[in-house]
């Protein structure tokens, strides 16, 4: 079973107001195992309306349109249905009555132009909207020749909708669903440190259409989320066949994947911190305090994270700056990203624990001669592990990104020193 979603208005397609029911619908639909294969998005206009309906009704089997049941002139979701059904506008004598209700509730006469609100599609039934005039219409056509298409209109107020769908249409569509009723479930596994299409060939061809459960893959600030759907007759079953690919995709990919579901980098380098009973500090130079944020706001970091330094102008390197932190917090790590290019010699101290010597910024030619590269250093009892990161994206991403590459540093740092201590 396939859904198309509709959502009706001008505020929509001008982009003055996000269409945020049809994420939530598209949401609901998957718990009740139905698919979403459109989105579709029409103004308040009558033909494109009713065009948009007729399309809807040949290429899906369930339509949730939302949006311009309004007693207005602009408001023609109920016109553009009947045009779209060849069905003509009938009175429904007790959602009159509900309209007229709400008004004497508000003090009111009823103005003459919300009696459309009572006027249904012929052989509609009506959806109850308790808390608004607007009442929902729930159609079922079967254009000659083809399978049948079930379709509920509902307002496009967010609260409505939302307390239309639990109240009727949801319990609605699991009747009509019986026993062939289907489940889908999702498992988002996310990665840090390859581009996209590294990770894509790092699998063996999982993204692939037609697979079962199916695996996207996509990319939001450099971190790749790959999501494995899969759809069954329980949620069981459905966990059941996630698992399998869950673990090929970890084991491809190794260190690569960091987490899982709301996890970000930070969360990830808390738990290893929190296992390890390891604090850590932090001092940042080039993410314009995103370290510090980020892990200070992740969950559970109290007592972990101890704290951050925010430079804008350092005049020591990253390298002594991870130091530097390290001991002013008096934390076990250290960690810093900056860019070594300007600044003075790393701090003279002895800091750096077993082997001592701090390494130049000047030695390394590329940080020092190019503004793209930024160095993430991280320090311990053990000494100084740096890297350089090149930068290369939209200037926008740059702290996010840099932010990340410092995190996931000591993330791969703590990873190792837990496997070394199994
Ligand atoms: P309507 O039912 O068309 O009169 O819409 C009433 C109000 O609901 C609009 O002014 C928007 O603020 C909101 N709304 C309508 N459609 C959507 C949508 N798809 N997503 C989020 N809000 C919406
Ligand atoms: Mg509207």
């Amino acid at each position: 079973m396939h859904a198309e979603i509709i959502s009706i208005g001008d505020e929509i397609t001008s982009g003055q107001t996000l269409d945020t029911n049809s994420q939530w619908l598209s949401q609901r639909l998957a718990e009740l195992g139905i698919r979403t294969l459109y989105h579709t998005t029409v103004g308040d206009e009558l033909a494109p309306g009713v065009e948009v309906f007729r399309r809807a009704i040949d290429r899906a089997d369930l339509v949730i349109a939302t949006g311009g049941l309004g007693p207005t002139a602009d408001d023609l979701t109920r016109d553009a249905l009947a045009q779209a059904t060849s069905r003509p506008l009938q009175r429904d004598t007790d959602a009159l009555e509900h309209v007229r209700s709400i008004f004497t509730r508000l003090g009111r006469a009823m103005p003459p132009q919300n009696e459309i609100q009572a006027m249904f599609p012929a052989g509609s039934r009506v959806i109850p909207n308790p808390h608004g005039t607007a009442p929902g219409i729930d159609l079922g056509v079967t254009p000659e020749g083809q399978p049948p298409c079930r379709l509920f209109c509902l307002p496009g107020v967010p609260a409505e909708m939302v307390e239309m769908w639990h109240a009727t249409v949801a319990p609605t569509i699991v009747d009509f669903l019986g026993p062939n009723r289907r489940v889908i479930r999702f498992r988002r596994i996310h990665c840090f440190g390859a581009g996209e299409s590294q990770i894509e060939s790092m699998l063996p061809n999982m993204i692939r259409r037609g697979r079962q459960p199916t695996v996207g893959i996509t990319a939001s600030k450099a971190t790749i989320t790959l999501r494995i759907s899969a759809e069954g007759a329980t949620e069981a079953e459905c966990l059941a066949a996630i698992e399998p690919t869950e673990a090929t995709i970890r084991q491809c990919l190794g260190s690569l994947v960091f987490g899982a579901e709301d996890d970000q980098l930070q969360d990830a380098v808390i738990r290893l911190l929190r296992t390890q009973g390891k604090t850590l500090a932090t001092a940042d130079s080039a993410t314009a305090g995103l370290l510090s944020q980020w892990l200070a706001s992740a969950e559970h970091s109290a007592g972990v994270y101890w704290g951050g330094l925010v430079l804008t102008k350092p005049t020591v390197a990253p390298d002594a700056l991870a130091v530097e932190c390290r001991l002013r917090f008096d934390a076990d790590y250290g960690l810093a990203v900056g860019n070594a290019q300007g600044c003075n010699s790393p701090l003279q101290t002895d800091a750096g624990g077993k082997g001592g010597s701090l390494p130049s910024p000047s030695g390394r030619g590329a940080a020092a001669e190019d503004d793209t590269v930024i160095t993430v250093a991280l320090s311990s009892a053990a000494g100084v592990q740096t890297k350089d990161v090149a930068f290369h994206l939209h200037p926008e991403l740059r702290h996010i990104y840099l932010a990340k590459q410092a995190i996931n540093f000591a993330r791969l740092a703590l990873e190792e020193e837990a496997a070394a201590s199994d």
